[in-house]
């Protein structure tokens, strides 16, 4: 059931001919409670809003219709893609950050997706972290997040590869042609990083917000084996997946 109770001011037109190709997850990541989560996102002082809130109990509220642009993810960017607010929806899921989600908040975050993927024709690797277009600015949902849960659910892909080898090869930070193969791989994925052949702060950013992820057992930003192993995997599915829809 979807409450249409609560509406925010904070939203305004989508972009002209912008297609909703992308959904952003969040968590709430304050220390309230729900009924103050929702006053933030109705106080137009705020400015930040979001198209559906999931209270712990599994309840969602609708606080901007779907075809107006909430003000959910601010600066972002993905597959070249710089106005993420035009072209997505937000949900945000009431959460501090520090606790795990819950069973029944979970479950409705599911069903919603689908009906959402269906009725706009978002592909299943389309569903993404506020961490995954914001890198180096947000780290939301979370390590706690269950992307691998989402993927029983076929949403999204997720590797068993072995998270656990953290061994790195010391001289892969100064190989231009190693560094430049993990910047196209993260580039390919989606993330907003730069060809720079260098094992620059933009990198680490790229990596960390991959590890959050598809590798939450270690977000280190380092170039570890199990994180260069995931890395190809989930870069090779995702192209799969692309040129089979
Ligand atoms: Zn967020």
């Amino acid at each position: 059931m979807i409450s249409y109770k609560y509406q925010s001011p904070n939203y305004n037109d989508r972009a002209q001919n912008s297609k909703i190709e992308f959904i952003i997850i969040h968590y709430t990541g304050v220390e309230m409670e729900f009924h103050q989560v929702i006053n933030w996102f109705l106080n137009k002082e705020s400015r930040v809003s979001c198209h559906f809130l999931i209270d712990k109990s599994g309840d969602i509220c609708n606080l901007v219709d779907i075809s107006k642009r909430a003000w959910h993810a601010g600066q972002s960017s993905w597959n070249n893609c710089l106005d993420i607010n035009s072209h997505s929806i937000g949900i945000e899921l009431h959460n501090s950050g520090n606790e795990d989600f819950t069973p029944l908040q979970l479950k409705s975050l599911v069903k919603l997706l689908k009906e959402l993927m269906s009725d706009n024709g978002i592909k299943s690797w389309d569903i993404l972290g506020h961490s995954d277009v914001s890198i180096g600015r947000k780290i939301d949902p979370g390590i706690k997040f269950p992307w691998h849960q989402l993927a029983k659910d076929k949403i999204g892909f997720f590797s068993n590869l072995s998270q656990e080898n953290f061994d790195t090869d010391v001289s892969d930070k100064n190989n231009q042609h190693i560094i430049e193969d993990i910047q196209c791989k993260l580039m390919t994925i989606g993330y907003g990083v730069k060809k720079s052949g260098v094992f620059d702060a933009q990198t680490v950013a790229g990596l960390k917000a991959f590890q959050r992820h598809w590798r939450p057992k270690s977000v280190s930003g380092r170039l570890d084996v199990s994180t260069k192993q995931i890395l190809t995997e989930v870069c090779e599915k995702l192209c799969e997946f692309r040129t089979q829809h």
